[in-house]
């Protein structure tokens, strides 16, 4: 693959990039309370005493969150602590009313693992996970609110994190988009963190550095909070791009912390090194060290469900699917699923293809998700059988498949339920049906011939783009539904 780099007045540059992804753990309660941990509820309204930090409070380890990190771990191919342990990362912050976050510092639950990215020319690249920690959220400051005070909302304060921090092997804006892509597919098919980005459910801290051909690593910039993939990919080119203007300025990069200004397209600095927090991170005493066993892992490992890779490369050798129409196919596990169903004792081609082409589109059009949509697996394989055993042509199920997305699309979406869209009965209703009947496509075909006379002469003095226009006549007394390869067969026997 072509390496992907930027051109300066010094010549070429390369990019070097890693991610620090925060993804909220799925789970009911927080890491070290049994407060909820759901998103959206009134400020204050999910804060513990733990969460809230009063004196004499101590936290007691989620079993649910070490699962969820561990099933994490199993899918990014890592390997899995079994001893880890809690540090006091220590802070003052408002919305941190413990003055430290709980986190894992020098010992974390999963070590290093790997994960594979396809990039849009087809190549596959590894990019590395160095490891993943838990930790606390920190609760949300409100500055909206009042014009002289702000409030704190604790909510989130205590709700399990999971870091996962990935290699330096990241080399282009399109690399890093793929990289958190596949991250964020991973979890979502794992049940381990929703992968919410809009909802702060998934955010990357972006390192980014730039270098010559063959240097070593030059200073970083971390990017804090980035919440979207194309912000990331955005983030990454322009702060590459103002690196390489210092360097070839005769300046140089010093490390710090900076914020992406998306109205801007620029980043801006936030804290310098110097600033630097100094964590003083020491062991939680409260906590006793983090043991699990072989045992339970492998429990864990049982019962994951199929990753996407794995799907991907069963939805090629089972259905002979091109690997780029499986990677489409498994990007959602919905969609994966639905296409499954579809699939079942049918062509599996022709399902893919109507998923990707017509039912794609439908979504688009009206925007709806797989999730909303109101159109039924049923009616899909019901149409798809109606073309399948001849009852009508293609042009036909084109016909109804409006129809059937129509019946939806005018109604509100409170009154769906009353919907009864049934492909089978609309063919019947409206004689779609397709003729198959020989006598009756020969009588339409002659009809067509007598009377354009001039053209049949035409067409067999060389004229022979005319077949198209033979055909589409006959369609057209038709009514549509003559079956088109016995149509093109008596056509091109009666003009021979
Ligand atoms: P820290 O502990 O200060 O956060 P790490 O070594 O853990 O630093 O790295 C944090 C992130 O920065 C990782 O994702 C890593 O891949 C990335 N990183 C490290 N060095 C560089 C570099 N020179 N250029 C770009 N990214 C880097
Ligand atoms: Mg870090």
């Amino acid at each position: 693959m072509a390496s992907y780099t930027l051109e300066g007045s010094t010549g070429t540059w390369e990019i070097v990039c890693g991610l620090e992804v925060h993804a909220q753990v799925t789970s009911k309660s927080k890491l070290f309370s049994g407060a909820s941990a759901e998103y959206g509820a009134l400020p204050n309204s999910q804060v513990s005493l733990v969460d809230a930090a009063m004196p004499g409070m101590l936290p007691v380890i989620n079993q649910e969150c070490v699962a969820q990190a561990v099933r994490t771990g199993l899918g990014l191919n890592a390997q899995i602590n079994l001893w880890s342990r809690f540090d006091r990362k220590n802070y003052f912050y408002a919305d941190l009313p413990q003055g430290y976050q709980i986190s894992q510092f020098a010992h974390p639950i999963i070590g290093e693992g790997v994960v594979e990215v396809v990039l849009a020319d087809g190549s596959t690249k590894k990019i590395g996970i160095t490891r993943l920690h838990l930790e606390q959220d920190a609760g949300k400051s409100l500055h909206d609110q009042d014009p002289s005070r702000s409030f704190i909302d604790l909510n989130r304060s205590g709700v399990a994190l999971m870091e996962i921090v990935s290699e330096p092997d990241i080399r282009s804006p399109e690399e890093a988009g793929a990289y958190l892509t596949k991250l964020r597919q991973i979890v979502r098919y794992l049940g381990t963190c929703d992968g919410n980005m809009d909802e702060g459910s998934m955010r990357a801290d972006v390192n980014v550095s730039v270098r010559k051909a063959g240097e070593g690593f030059r200073t970083r910039c971390e990017i804090k909070n980035v919440n979207s993939i194309r912000f990331v990919m955005l983030a990454v080119e322009a702060e590459a791009k103002r690196q390489i203007a210092i360097w070839e300025d005769g300046g140089e990069v010093v490390q710090e912390t900076r914020l992406f200004d998306v109205s801007k397209m620029e980043t801006r600095s936030m804290r310098s090194k110097e600033d630097a927090h100094d964590y003083r991170y020491f062991p939680d005493p409260d906590l006793l060290p983090l043991v699990i066993t072989q045992a339970w892992v492998d429990e864990l490992k049982t019962h994951l469900p199929e990753l996407p890779d794995a799907k991907t490369a069963r939805f090629q050798s089972q259905y002979g699917l091109s690997p780029y129409d499986a990677r489409i196919l498994v990007m959602e596990q919905i969609t994966a699923d639905f296409f499954e169903k579809l699939a079942a004792g049918r062509d599996a081609k022709k399902a893919a293809n109507f998923i990707m082409g017509d039912f794609f589109a439908a979504l688009n059009k009206n925007g709806w998700t797989i999730e909303s949509s109101p159109i039924t697996i049923d009616q899909i394989i019901d149409l798809l059988d109606l073309q399948d055993k001849q009852v009508i042509n293609g042009r036909i199920a084109k016909e109804v498949w409006e129809a059937n997305i129509a019946a939806y699309a005018e109604t509100a979406p409170e009154d769906w339920a009353s919907v009864s869209f049934s492909p089978s009965k609309y063919v019947d209703e409206k004689g779609l049906r397709q003729v198959l009947d020989t006598g009756a496509i020969d009588a339409a075909v002659d009809a067509v011939l007598a009377a354009n006379a001039d053209k049949v002469e035409a067409y067999k003095g060389g004229q022979e783009k005319l077949f198209g226009f033979f055909v589409g006549q006959v369609m057209k007394a038709m009514a549509g539904k003559g079956n088109p390869a016995l149509v093109n067969e008596a056509l091109k026997q009666k003009l021979a």
